[in-house]
């Protein structure tokens, strides 16, 4: 699963939403999300990002953003 942390924040382009084949980007309070649950884990969105802000779950640093992806994801 990738996972969007806060470089997303006012960033405006959405370069990956427009590529994700499952549509699994949701809009947070400034900044998008990933729902853990729909990510097919392809990879395709993470060079299209900016911002640098899509991430592995994987990475350690990535760890507090996961529940956070969640939450606002699950929103909608
Ligand atoms: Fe969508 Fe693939 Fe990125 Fe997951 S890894 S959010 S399925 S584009």
């Amino acid at each position: 699963t990738y996972i969007v942390n806060d470089s997303c924040i006012a960033c405006k382009y959405t370069d990956c939403v427009e590529v994700c084949p499952v549509d699994c980007f949701y809009e947070g309070e400034n900044m998008l999300v990933i729902h853990p649950d729909e990510c097919i884990d392809c990879g395709v969105c993470e060079p299209e990002c900016p911002a640098d802000a899509i991430r592995p779950d994987t990475e350690p640093e990535m760890e507090k953003w996961v529940k956070f992806n969640r939450k606002y994801s699950e929103m909608w």
